[in-house]
């Protein structure tokens, strides 16, 4: 072979301790580099065979149970180690740890003796073959990162396995200021100290870094300018304990339950960690989660654990983290309130207790936007486009460059905030229903600056559940948009008489590019007189259906004492307002919309006879 590597393409790798990733950044922003079969997560697992062969991924981790001495798992915690550095670990490890030349940590497989980098090097090297067939050219460059707290021995370690994978080491950067990298943090020019709280699979690092922006014009910011503050944290602390508290309250119960002394083959003890990990992962987004298990003999085990009782077991867990949290600042020397943001990373601060206690301990809504399992990489692949200098095209974050709002009734919108606003900045706004009984609304976020939701680019939505069914435009609906110095999108409902609450968080600029920022801006021009009188049709349709429902209600309520003639005459007009509500369903470009409007002012003046009637009889009713 004889390729010609880019020298200008680098990619950025998280070469995890549960799993590993690729992501590259272009203009558009970064993003994961996904395998054949569409997968982002490639899990740090190495089966080595007999003949020497190696396996790695997904298929080396699902058999793991088989071949427990083969099967090299969390190997990143021997990499630059002594065999005396590692004692605390071997207790968890299924495979056999040697000393090697000068005390070295190595692997015995087969009876041969394997480095730690040469496993992350195979590791890299599927990377490397992902992040190739994904951008269809050769990538010869990355930047990888580690944990904060790796000395000099792990970070060169981590260096010579990606030489042996065929990869130069553009740099090696701390993990929490990737993270930081990924959510543009530094780049508004502020100075600002933040905590990056990981908690993954095994591991818990909580990072303190502080921030100092390059003073001048144009200059660009790289993990140079983070420094770590302290770290503290545990490597034996992660959402394997979560899986493992399952698994014990499962099989205490069948124990108790059906007086079965439980002795489970290595296969079913395997199996039941993967449940106890899919119960978990339900339950960070359901309120509760049905466990089933056939135990033989027409027994079954049937429980559901309900979220407050998953919190109350995982409760003195999440406690360990914050302590580890306390040590962070103390050896700072900082109060929780001196931290001006708080980035989560790692698939387990997923668990809403965990962002709810974090966020009350550093008193502030913690980063969460970006994918927890993702944003590492994604960081790393930040600081590998500043590295090959293909990061000019970066969008500025001291403005929003297209505004921001929500779909309204009828899919037109509503702009919270308009473009060119400087950041930081708010706005908040009332809306309410247009259906009787409805019980969930959903919020949709939307970018752009054209009048119909269709035509805008949409960020995300969600649903604000669990609100009384009250009629028709009586539910109180408050919604607010706040961006931070970053660019972070907060965007809260909340529905005022029955307190229901819900928000996502939005990186408003992900995945847009300045070229399209001008396009999108010229769009909205060209179209601007037709949106505009598509955005009067929409409003007008939504206030005459909502009229022309009161009108016929009305109409019901008060039947036998509408005058003839009065009947006739509202009849004609609710028909001809019916009409432009139609033909707006139909073909909303061609209905005149001022005799649409014209026609909801008749009907308007027209049932002020009807309303009157109505009061009428309510007050009669109730008398
Ligand atoms: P590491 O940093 O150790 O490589 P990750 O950041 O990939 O690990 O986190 C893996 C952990 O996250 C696992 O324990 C997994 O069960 C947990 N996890 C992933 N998704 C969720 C979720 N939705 N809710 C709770 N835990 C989750
Ligand atoms: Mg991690």
């Amino acid at each position: 072979m004889n390729q010609s590597t880019d020298p200008e393409l680098i990619v950025g790798i998280d070469l995890g301790t549960t799993n590993s990733l690729v992501a590259f950044c272009d203009d558009r922003g970064p993003r994961v580099l996904l395998d054949e079969s569409t997968q982002a997560l490639l899990p740090s697992v190495v089966r080595i065979d007999a003949d020497g062969r190696m396996t790695i991924g997904r298929e080396a981790r699902d058999h793991a149970v088989e071949y427990p001495r083969e099967t090299v798992h969390s190997v990143k915690r021997l990499m630059g180690q002594t065999i005396d550095q590692v004692r605390g670990d071997l207790d968890y490890l299924s495979y056999e740890v040697a000393a090697g030349e000068g005390a070295a940590a190595r692997l015995r497989v087969h009876d041969r003796l394997l480095s730690p980098q040469e496993i992350s090097a195979a590791i890299l090297a599927r990377l490397r073959e992902i992040a190739q067939a994904a951008l269809r050219r050769p990538v010869g460059k990355a930047v990888i990162t580690v944990p904060a707290y790796f000395d000099d021995a792990q970070r060169q370690a981590t260096r010579d396995a990606g030489r042996f994978a065929g990869l130069e080491v553009a740099r090696i950067i701390n993990e929490p200021t990737a993270a930081a990298l990924a959510y543009g943090i530094g780049r508004s020019g502020e100075a600002e100290t933040i905590a990056v709280y990981d908690l993954g699979g095994g591991t818990f690092d909580i990072s303190i870094l502080q921030i100092i922006p390059p003073s001048g014009a144009d200059a660009s910011i790289d993990s140079a300018f983070f420094q770590v503050r302290s770290t503290a944290g545990d490597t034996h602390l992660g959402g394997d304990d979560v899986d493992r508290l399952i698994v014990e309250l499962v099989q205490r119960e069948i124990r108790a339950q059906h007086g079965l002394a439980l002795e489970f083959p290595p296969s079913t003890r395997q199996a039941l960690r993967r449940f106890a990990e899919a119960t978990k992962i339900r339950l960070s987004s359901e309120d509760s989660a049905a466990i089933q298990i056939d135990l033989g003999d027409g027994r079954t085990y049937e429980r559901t654990i309900t979220r407050d009782e998953f919190e109350t077991m995982i409760a003195p867990w999440v406690d360990r983290t914050i302590d580890a949290c306390r040590r962070a600042l103390r050896d700072a020397r900082l109060e929780p309130g001196e931290i001006d943001r708080v980035v989560m990373v790692g698939g387990s601060t997923r668990i809403p207790l965990v962002r709810q206690r974090v966020g009350a301990f550093f008193e502030t809504n913690p980063y969460t936007a970006i994918d927890p399992d993702q944003v590492v990489a994604l960081g790393a692949a930040v600081q590998a486009a500043i590295l090959s200098g293909s990061q000019q095209a970066a969008l500025l974050l001291d403005v929003i460059p297209l505004s921001l709002g929500i779909e309204t009734m009828g899919g037109a919108v509503a702009k919270l905030i308009m473009r060119n606003s400087t950041v930081p900045c708010q706005a908040t706004e009332r809306f309410s229903t247009s259906v009787d009984g409805q019980t969930s609304i959903k919020i949709h976020v939307l970018q752009g600056e054209r009048e119909l939701a269709g035509d805008c680019r949409s960020l995300g939505e969600f649903h604000l559940r669990g609100i009384p069914p009250m009629p028709a435009g009586i539910p109180q609906l408050e919604v607010s948009f706040h961006i931070d110095v970053n660019g972070i999108l907060d965007v809260t409902a909340v529905e005022r008489r029955s307190g229901k609450r819900a928000a996502v968080q939005i990186v408003a600029n992900h995945g847009l590019t300045a070229a399209e920022v001008d396009r999108i801006e010229r769009d909205s021009i060209s179209h601007a007189r037709s949106d505009m009188k598509l955005h009067r049709i929409i409003d007008l349709r939504v206030n005459a259906a909502l009229d022309l429902k009161w009108i016929r209600d009305a109409i019901k309520r008060v039947e036998g004492e509408i005058p003839p003639d009065y009947r006739r005459e509202l009849d004609g007009r609710i028909a001809a307002l019916q009409r432009f509500v139609d033909e707006s369903e139909r073909e909303p470009q061609s209905v005149d919309a001022d005799a649409f409007h014209a026609a909801k002012e008749e009907l308007d003046r027209a049932s002020v006879r009807l309303h009157e009637l109505s009061i009428a009889r309510s007050l009669r009713d109730e008398g």
